[in-house]
């Protein structure tokens, strides 16, 4: 399950070198060439998913248990107060690379603000008609 055109498998199966903190049989987690703060890391699985909607079940069910365990060794390791988990799907969403990873971008006190937004203001009746149209549409 590898793309032959995707740098994060190459990465991910150690055919192209990066800093690696932690590999296991199913995945491989290195540090960003271009990090949001020092020590951001991305998640890679080894087998090729475009996205989190491509992801199977089985690499899906580990993700959020393998960010805790590398948020914890950075709090650990690094002294950051918090970290951020940031999955981009889709060129709208940001996503750059269409091979599954999950960001997990420490924080420190003090630091630059990132991963904000502006809130809107929604109606109630906006609300409701958005929450029934999603609701219709899970499978
Ligand atoms: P996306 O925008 O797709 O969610 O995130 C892609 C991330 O991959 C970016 O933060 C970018 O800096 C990082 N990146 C892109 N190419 C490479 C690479 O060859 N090596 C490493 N270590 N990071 C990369
Ligand atoms: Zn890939």
């Amino acid at each position: 399950m590898r793309d032959e055109n995707c740098i994060f498998c190459k990465i991910a199966n150690g055919e192209i070198p990066a800093a690696t903190v932690y590999e296991d049989d199913e995945f491989r987690v290195i540090l960003d060439l271009g990090p949001a703060s020092k020590g951001h890391a991305l998640i890679l699985p080894k087998n090729h998913f475009a996205d989190l909607l491509a992801l199977d079940e089985k690499t899906s069910s580990k993700v959020l248990g393998l960010a805790a365990k590398i948020g914890r060794a950075m709090k650990k390791s690094l002294g950051c107060a918090g970290f951020n988990l940031v999955q981009n799907n889709g060129e709208a969403a940001g996503q750059t690379v269409f091979h599954f990873h999950m960001h997990v971008i420490p924080r420190y006190e003090g630091g630059p603000k990132m991963v904000s937004w502006e809130p809107g203001k929604p109606s109630g009746e906006e609300l409701a008609e958005l929450s029934e149209s999603i609701r219709e549409a899970l499978e």
